[in-house]
């Protein structure tokens, strides 16, 4: 005989929120295991620049780091 009570309207939860959950780099949904990424693909094209930004290598070697993205889990 006890019937639900309605919602409380008040606490309902912004739709569009500030910290939208989405990609730092394509701006899709992101993913959890690559969070704030969405895939390792975009979290890797943001480890790539901060290397680059921040990674100053002097000499300057030319082998450059091989690094396929196929190793998708
Ligand atoms: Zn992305």
């Amino acid at each position: 005989m006890s019937a639900p009570t309605a919602r409380p309207r008040s606490g309902a939860k912004p739709a569009l929120a500030s910290d939208a959950k989405t990609c730092a780099i394509c701006g899709k949904p992101r993913d959890q295991r690559y969070d704030p990424f969405c895939s390792k693909r975009c979290a890797d094209v943001d480890l790539h620049r901060w290397l680059k930004g921040s990674y100053v290598i002097p000499g300057g070697e030319s082998s450059q780091t091989q690094r396929d993205s196929e190793d998708e889990e």
